[in-house]
């Protein structure tokens, strides 16, 4: 078992590094907040003062952290000149793919080696050990983080070279985005036609419509298998995170010269539905406005 530094124990980090000390890893932990460090301590990890703190001799260093700016003040001031020369960089967080190139080669000239490798699943994925990992780096660094991120994921995939598990990562929500919307006009549409909306999915669920915003997380309450909005919309992917997610795909499409006008659209709706008080509400909320 290995001694892990785990820096961000928010929502998603706190399950994380709770599984990592349940496989029996020696996790040192540090965030920030107070209240999220002692739940880290009740969780079997060790609380660190500060992150250098806790990166000095880990052999993995994982930051779960809000966005790009963190963790690379992060890596600036508690990583590099703290971490083992052995030592792999592994960054969960969703952050620009811009940022993710830059940190992993500021640790290779370092002579540090850093994967990218952001999650799909949320909070009861994290909790539960399930959540999937796209990570992007050398075939040398993906070999060395992969047993960790096996503890606390059922999915561990080599997306590619540095920054592509973040490119994943946003091109795979830009799709969720335009399929829930879709999936949404499509239902409420079928319902002013005067549908039986079980009927309706129980059609296009096996028909051409099928995609996982329709067959696992359908927007209607009672319909399909039991998703957010059979709980008032609460508990899964709030709203301010898809939004997060497709600034960050916006950003990468006008710096690739990609074209995404649904994407644009997209990030419209869900910017007015945050702006309108709806942050907190799960992405499929959004049904609700139409
Ligand atoms: P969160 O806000 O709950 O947790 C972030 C934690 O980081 C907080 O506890 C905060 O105190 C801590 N923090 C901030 N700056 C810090 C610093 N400099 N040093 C130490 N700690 C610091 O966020 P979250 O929901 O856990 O999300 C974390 C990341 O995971 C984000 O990048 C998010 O986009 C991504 N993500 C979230 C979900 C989800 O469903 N919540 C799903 C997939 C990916």
């Amino acid at each position: 078992m290995a001694r892990v530094a785990f820096i961000g124990l928010g929502n998603m980090g706190g399950g994380m590094a709770a599984n990592l000390a349940r496989a029996g890893h020696d996790v040192r932990a540090f965030d920030l907040s107070a209240e999220a460090l002692d739940r880290a301590k009740k969780a079997g990890c060790l609380p660190a003062a500060s992150a250098a703190e806790a990166v000095e001799g880990a052999e993995a260093i994982i930051t779960m952290l809000p966005a790009g700016a963190h963790v690379a003040s992060t890596y600036a001031e508690a990583v590099f000149g703290h971490a083992a020369p052995s030592a792999i960089l592994i960054d969960c967080s969703t952050i620009d793919v811009a940022t993710a190139r830059q940190l992993s080669a500021d640790a290779a000239a370092k002579g540090l080696a850093a994967v990218d490798a952001p999650v799909s699943g949320g909070i009861a994925a994290a909790n539960g050990g399930t959540l999937t990992f796209m990570v992007g780096g050398t075939e040398a660094g993906f070999a060395q983080a992969q047993p960790f991120l096996e503890e606390m994921g059922k999915a561990v995939i080599h997306a590619g070279a540095s920054g592509a598990g973040q490119a994943v990562k946003m091109c795979n929500n830009l799709i969720l985005a335009g399929t829930m919307l879709a999936t949404c006009e499509g239902l409420a549409l079928a319902e002013k036609l005067g549908l039986d909306l079980q009927v309706f999915f129980d059609i296009a669920s096996k028909a051409t419509a099928q995609s996982w915003s329709l067959n696992t997380y359908c927007p209607v309450p009672g319909v399909g298998p039991e998703s957010p909005a059979d709980r008032g919309y609460e508990g899964g992917f709030a709203a301010a995170l898809m939004l997060k997610d497709l600034r960050l795909a916006m950003a990468a499409a006008a710096e690739a010269g990609a074209a995404v006008p649904l994407g644009t659209h997209a990030t419209d709706r869900y910017a007015a539905f945050t702006d309108a008080g709806h942050g907190s509400v799960d992405f499929s909320g959004i049904i609700k406005t139409l």
